[in-house]
């Protein structure tokens, strides 16, 4: 996989060229406005961007997309929201980025003023998708709120970006949201990991990066569950102690055998399988934690008399809340782990629906798609 830094001019032109969603599934590339940045705000010329699995849901069912108070079809609207680029315009009173700067861009600036904003958790901020017309409290989530990144610019709140080292690639640089995403639910989980157990289920990029920054922040053993053995490999790289395909064994069973039967400190499940929750209650110790970062489409039963005799900690997650994304930098600038090895695969921005193919299909193994700009 060839690594690059874009090239191109820092001029910023009238027009830009962008895909919109039309019905569900239905992208469209036409022509926008390039949008202005206003005070607090960034513009910036966007050089890559990854497809996550959200942007596939967003693509089918709209969720959790909103846009105008309503599902985001037929809006005009631009989705993709793992980018990076360069600073281009700044808006007013900026004075944190300079332009030229290569910057990577966490996807929530929460309204600034709800009570969740202001204690850090702003990507559950109360006012969600609050950003137009009389209920404009002024809140952005790009790809899902406000225009996000299959387009050639996109505005940012300053607080939503954080500088790219020149060491580091576009290609990678698209990548710490998501591990910034896997900090988070090990901060609220955690806290303290050094020396403590940690059970990762579902090998997704989510799940890898949680395995490889688990490994990294002293966690011991680190095991890792999933149903491919490419991607077991994958995190036996990034630093799994110990991984387990579910199709072979059964991984309660394993993980206890591991731990000397008394089960993992903590749990991060990105499987989103149905019966996740219910294994991860059994793989993890009395008073253990379980952290949810991905969901089952439909209900499911959980046992919660096994939750509640075990004091079991149950914890969800949403995006990459606290600055987390600031923290997943440090340690990819440090090179404590290689997040390179779950990019596999490459695209212009004309070929974003085979992108989005690839990456909904797993062709040829597909983890992390990246769309590069020009
Ligand atoms: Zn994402
Ligand atoms: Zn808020």
């Amino acid at each position: 996989m060839q690594d690059t830094k874009s090239k191109r001019s820092l001029e910023v032109p009238k027009t830009m060229k962008a895909w919109v969603l039309d019905d569900p599934e239905q992208l469209r590339l036409t022509e926008k406005p390039v949008p202005e940045p206003g005070p607090a705000e960034i513009l910036v010329r966007v050089d890559a961007v990854a497809i996550c699995g959200t942007d596939l849901e967003i693509l089918s069912y709209g969720l959790p997309a909103i846009v105008e108070g309503g599902p985001p079809f037929n809006k005009n609207f631009t989705i993709g929201h793992e980018y990076m680029g360069t600073v281009v315009k700044l808006g007013r009173g900026v004075d944190e980025f300079a332009i030229g700067d290569r910057v990577t861009a966490e996807i929530h600036a929460g309204c600034g003023r709800c009570e969740r904003c202001r204690e850090g958790m702003y990507t559950s901020c109360s006012n969600y998708g609050l950003n137009y017309g009389d209920k404009n409290k002024g809140h952005r989530a790009n790809g899902f709120t406000t225009d996000g990144a299959f387009a050639e610019y996109a505005v940012n709140n300053v607080n939503t970006l954080i500088h790219v080292p020149d060491e580091m690639s576009d290609e990678e640089a698209t990548l710490v949201v998501t591990a910034g995403t896997a900090m988070y639910g090990l901060d609220v989980m955690a806290g303290l990991l050094a020396g403590k157990s940690i059970a990762v289920t579902g090998p997704g990029p989510i799940g890898l990066m949680g395995v490889a920054l688990a490994k990294s922040l002293g966690a011991q053993p680190v095991i890792l569950t999933g149903t491919r053995d490419s991607r077991l490999a994958m995190g036996k790289k990034l630093g799994a102690d110990h991984v387990i395909n579910v199709r072979n064994e059964d991984p309660v069973k394993k993980v206890l055998e591991l731990t000397r039967g008394r089960g993992v400190h903590y749990v991060l499940e990105c499987s989103g399988a149905s019966n996740a929750l219910n294994e991860a209650a059994k793989m993890t110790n009395r008073g253990g934690r379980v952290c949810l970062a991905a969901f089952p489409h439909e209900p499911v039963p959980v046992d919660l008399a096994h939750l509640v005799r075990n004091n079991i900690y149950v914890y969800g997650i949403r995006g990459e809340g606290r600055s987390a994304t600031h923290r997943a930098m440090a340690f990819m600038q440090q090179k404590r782990f290689d997040a390179t090895i779950i990019h596999t695969h490459t695209f212009a921005f004309e070929e974003i629906p085979t992108a989005i193919k690839y990456a909904k299909e797993r062709i040829e193994d597909a983890i992390k798609v990246v769309v590069k700009m020009g």
